[in-house]
């Protein structure tokens, strides 16, 4: 089975993803992740986006893709969970046809919906719990940056709301209950 995690920054997609790796035996494919271990690791493609990544907006298609690409090259006993990924029109094309090359395709859909000052909130207090506990907080987890990501969601990724409605692929789970509830509402979905 694959699945994306729909929803804007902070959402819960990384912890509800978590949990259906432990639970399930499925396979994350987080392009954030992906992108920071690039820019952690200084690769040339880790440092072309670092910028943009920090700034809050979105980086190219194309990288993404090629993340995407080589990952599902691999595959998935379980299936995949993407997560942060599609996040455009484009993304969500490329996604479909890389899948018919491999002769799957994608299960359903999971928005997550949560409102905006939750997300906000959410965000500001992983980077101050981070800090806390000493380590080093995103450098996209900052009030500045939250505002351009969720602008960037509401501009470039929430479309493929509509785009999977119409395939007849979208669920949605109210974001804002608690970690277990909302893993109650997927494994539902899930399991239907
Ligand atoms: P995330 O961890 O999913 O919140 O992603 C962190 C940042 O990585 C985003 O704000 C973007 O700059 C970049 N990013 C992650 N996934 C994508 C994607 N699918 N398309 C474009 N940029 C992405």
């Amino acid at each position: 089975m694959n699945i994306i995690l729909l929803g804007p920054p902070g959402a819960g997609k990384g912890t509800q993803a978590g949990h259906l790796v432990a639970s399930r035996g499925m396979v994350q494919l987080s392009t954030g992740d992906m992108l920071r271990e690039a820019k952690s690791s200084g690769t040339e493609m880790g440092k072309r986006v670092a910028e943009v990544m920090d700034k809050g907006e979105l980086v190219t298609d194309e990288i993404v893709i090629g993340l995407i690409r080589e990952k599902l090259e691999q595959g998935a006993e379980g299936g995949f969970i993407f997560d942060g990924f599609p996040r455009t029109l484009a993304q969500a094309d490329a996604l479909g046809e890389l899948l018919a090359e491999k002769g799957e395709k994608l299960d359903t859909v999971i928005e997550m919906q949560v409102d905006d000052e939750t997300l906000v909130q959410r965000i500001v207090g992983r980077a101050a719990e981070a800090v806390a506990a000493g380590k080093e907080a995103r450098a996209d987890d900052n009030e500045a940056s939250v505002r351009i990501r969720l602008m960037e969601y509401y501009k470039k990724t929430a479309p493929l709301i509509g785009y999977y409605h119409a395939k007849g692929l979208l669920s949605d789970v109210d974001g804002l209950g608690s970690i277990e509830a909302v893993q109650g509402e997927i494994g539902a979905i899930l399991d239907t």
